[in-house]
């Protein structure tokens, strides 16, 4: 997943960040930076989303921030996810081994024209 495609800096008129968070308000964060946006069809996304593909937004970790961050729990030995502790929206997943990090699209504020690129582990969807 890391190292491939362009950085995606945010559009200008964007350059303030992003805004997103989970369903109640609770947990809330600011990505300034893109580097791709994925559909992962990997088992944990689709048991975490209730069985439909998850979009990730994904950028280093210097690249969001958060007012409220979510809690976090360790799904696997690879990868961290948050989720709020309150309505318990999916909000995170961070690998382990590198910087990259992701949130669902769909926790986006506004979602403009942005759109998964491309599919990873499709070859686990059914
Ligand atoms: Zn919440
Ligand atoms: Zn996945």
């Amino acid at each position: 997943m890391p190292g491939t495609g362009g950085c995606m800096t945010l559009a200008p008129s964007r350059s303030s960040g992003l805004e997103g968070g989970c369903l109640c308000g609770r947990c809330r964060f600011t990505i300034y930076r893109i580097d791709e946006i994925v559909e992962c069809h990997c088992l944990r996304c689709r048991r975490l989303s209730g069985g439909a593909p998850v979009t990730w937004v994904c950028m280093s970790r210097d690249g969001i921030s958060w007012t409220r961050a979510p809690s976090i729990w360790l799904s696997s030995t690879i990868a961290d996810r948050g989720f709020c502790p309150t309505c318990g929206c999916m909000l995170w997943m961070a690998y382990r081994f590198n910087s990259e990090v992701a949130v669902p699209l769909g926790s986006l504020d506004e979602r403009g024209d942005l759109a998964s690129e491309r599919r990873i582990h499709a070859q686990e969807a059914e």
